[in-house]
């Protein structure tokens, strides 16, 4: 690498799936602006979000995307996976029935996209300890028995939001560097 050579760029595509209502957009918005929204309908609008963070001393952008309510149907489309170097899969600790679907979310990302993606299973609204419905250990098991990546974040309280994107942002630089 040339000393003076200016800075080198990297974009990465980061996809977020999962059930409806597990925090997706508010992940998104906490990661990316630092916002919450207590009251977030189905997500309209904004396809993604950059973020851009420095590794090694280079410029590594992520372009995040979240999905505009398909979800509900259980499928999203094709283009939504395309040139994804990243996934995050989220689920509600303080609902059973989402991690139950983390193993058809694993799915559809591996129809969609390639074998190398770097993916990170994200157990979100841990501020909800009093209603916790998913273990810790269950979490841990599944990434375990999946190679996946584990966290569990609250998007509300921000614990470990940063964190979750930024592991799976230097998985894909160590990945492509
Ligand atoms: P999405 O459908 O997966 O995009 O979920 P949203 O981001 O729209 O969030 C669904 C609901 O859960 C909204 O009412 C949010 O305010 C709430 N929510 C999202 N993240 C958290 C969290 O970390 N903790 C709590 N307590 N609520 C959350
Ligand atoms: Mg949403």
């Amino acid at each position: 690498d040339d000393e003076g050579g200016g800075v080198e760029d990297y974009l990465f595509k980061i996809v977020i799936i999962g059930d409806s209502a597990v925090g997706k957009s508010n992940l998104l918005s906490r990661y990316a602006r630092n916002e919450f929204n207590p009251h977030s309908k189905a997500t309209i609008g904004v396809e993604f979000q950059t973020q851009t963070m420095e590794i090694d001393g280079k410029e590594v952008k992520a372009q995040i995307w979240d999905t505009a309510g398909q979800e509900r149907f259980r499928a999203v489309t094709s283009a939504y996976y395309r040139g994804a170097s990243g996934a995050l899969i989220v689920y509600d600790i303080s609902r059973r029935t989402t991690f139950d679907s983390v193993g058809h979310w694993l799915d559809e990302l591996k129809t969609h996209s390639d074998a190398t993606v770097a993916r990170m299973l994200v157990g979100n609204k841990c501020d909800l300890e009093n209603i916790r419905d998913v273990s810790v250990e269950d979490g841990k098991s599944l990434a375990e028995a999946e190679g996946l990546f584990f966290m569990e974040t609250s998007a509300l309280d921000s614990t470990n939001v940063n964190k979750a994107f930024e592991e799976v942002i230097r998985e894909i630089y160590t990945n492509v560097s």
